[in-house]
């Protein structure tokens, strides 16, 4: 998976101040997408040692959002285990129609779904395919329940 760029952000989780890993090699190519540069694969591969180096620049971290990653989710689940292994939550934030059924959601905190199209808008749009998920993890007995939470409405209110 390659990284080719990364912000600190305030908005694209709620309540979050967080470090968005811009992923390259998008495979899904929507029309009117705001970022085409990550279309092609451009970057530095993303390991646990360059997060790790990337986390400790900026202590004040709350959440590590991984944009993209689409070509291999299970890539994707391993990065999200290494946030949380850094004491941070993560989100994913996927162009897929759907949450993949196999996706382990217990490495994640909050995920985002839904290509970009552009006559609906995006997350910010009241008419937006797009949903923005929590992931709640809940005891159930010796094992963990993970439930998605739908509060995409927060960010119509912004
Ligand atoms: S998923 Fe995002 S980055 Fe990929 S083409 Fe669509 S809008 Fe662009």
């Amino acid at each position: 998976m390659l990284v080719a760029d990364y912000d600190i952000v305030f908005q694209e989780v709620p309540d979050e101040t967080t470090l968005a890993l811009n992923i390259s090699d998008c495979p899904h190519h929507c029309p009117g997408c705001h970022s085409s540069y990550l279309w092609q694969p451009v970057g530095d591969t993303l390991t646990h040692d360059w997060l790790e180096t990337v986390i400790r620049r900026y202590p004040y971290l709350t959440c590590v959002s991984i944009q993209g990653g689409d070509r291999d989710y299970h890539e994707v689940e391993r990065v999200a285990g290494w946030i949380k292994q850094h004491g941070l939550k993560s989100c994913w934030y996927t162009g897929f129609k759907k949450i993949p059924d196999d996706l382990r959601l217990q490495y994640f905190d909050f995920i985002k779904v839904g290509p970009y199209i552009e006559a609906l808008g995006g997350l910010r749009s009241k008419t937006t395919n797009q949903r923005f998920y929590r992931v709640e993890h809940i005891e159930a007995g010796y094992d963990m329940r993970f439930d998605l939470h739908d509060m995409t409405d927060v960010f119509w209110k912004k």
